[in-house]
């Protein structure tokens, strides 16, 4: 029994975290904004779990640092958000097959040193999906704006989920291709126009994000690649950008009839399937889903 057991065991009350916490967390560049710890601690408190998440500023090219003090700190999960998902596949002992083929790890767990890595942004997006809408992609048609790392794990999770067509379109055409294939048969490279015949569209670009509306995308950057007149009722629109929670892409389609869902669910559902990896328990979604809607503070 360790101390703090027998602490509880002796009907005091410990106050978490103790001695003896199991720690989590999310590494990224910028990191603070982060709503992961606020969702694994809640989740944490409703499991009754003495498990703590913190947030950890690790700069690009320092993640093999981050990962031996994982080790060293017996850190028994880390959420990877930018700009490591890429490095992460490269610096963890191995991948998940699905990891793999994205050559992405947002989720990397640690089994007594050894580092897992893993993407659940894919199954956190479908996962969101479902909720939201019920929405189920088997037999649908879609079209994926974007071709970056949150585009090809939304394309490959459609595609095993049974779409019948991903069409992709994206501002460079290499990167479109190489996204396209990760649908295999069901996937190709697509025409902006083509938003219309589809039934779910994904927005995976940071067009519509607050800083890219600032200017920090440069001149133009805001301006979506199609006809926004072209959405129509019967459509699921969806857009990964969070921040807003509603993007102009998402009141537009909404004045055009059609149903809409925002990027935060994807990011509840993705870092409660990364809290599964890490606890082995099933993640109390619905606390994970109320700690965003009354932030702490
Ligand atoms: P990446 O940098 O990997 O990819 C960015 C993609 O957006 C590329 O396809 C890029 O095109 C395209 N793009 C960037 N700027 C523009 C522009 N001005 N005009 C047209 N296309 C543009 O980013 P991620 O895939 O990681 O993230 C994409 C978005 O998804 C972000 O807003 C991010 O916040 C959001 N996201 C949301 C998640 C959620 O859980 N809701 C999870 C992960 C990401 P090109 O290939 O030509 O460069």
């Amino acid at each position: 029994m360790s101390e703090s057991d027998e602490v509880r065991a002796a009907g005091r009350i410990l106050p978490y975290p103790a001695g003896d916490s199991t720690v989590v967390g999310v590494v990224g560049d910028p990191v603070s904004h982060s709503l992961s710890p606020l969702w694994h601690n809640a989740a944490f408190a409703a499991l009754g779990m003495d498990w703590l998440s913190v947030a950890f500023r690790v700069p690009a090219g320092a993640l093999g640092d981050a990962l031996a003090d994982m080790r060293a700190f017996r850190i028994r999960g880390l959420s990877v958000t930018m700009p490591h998902k890429e490095a992460a596949a490269g610096l963890v002992d191995e991948c998940t097959p699905l990891a793999k083929r994205l050559g992405a790890v947002n989720c990397i767990t640690n089994q007594n040193g050894w580092l897992v890595g893993d993407s659940t942004d894919g199954a956190g997006f479908l996962a969101a999906l479902s909720r939201s809408v019920g929405f189920d992609p088997r037999g649908r048609r879609c079209l994926v704006l974007g071709a970056g790392g949150a585009a090809r794990a939304v394309i490959l999770a459609l595609a095993e989920a049974g779409s019948s067509e991903i069409v992709v379109v994206n501002r460079s055409a290499a990167r479109a291709v190489v996204a396209a294939e990760l649908a295999g048969g069901v996937g190709r490279v697509g025409e902006p126009g083509e938003v219309a015949l589809v039934d779910l569209v994904v927005q995976a670009t940071p067009l519509g994000m607050d800083r890219v509306r600032e200017g920090a995308g440069g001149a133009g950057a805001d301006v979506l690649p199609f006809d926004p007149a072209l959405l129509h009722a019967g459509q699921l629109v969806t857009d990964l950008v969070y921040h807003p929670a509603v993007t102009p892409l998402m009141t537009v389609a909404r004045e055009r009839g059609a149903s809409t869902v925002g990027g935060l669910g994807m990011l509840v559902h993705q870092a409660a399937l990364a809290l599964e990896r890490w606890t082995g328990e099933a993640a109390p979604v619905e606390p994970m889903w109320a700690a965003v809607s009354e932030p702490a503070g």
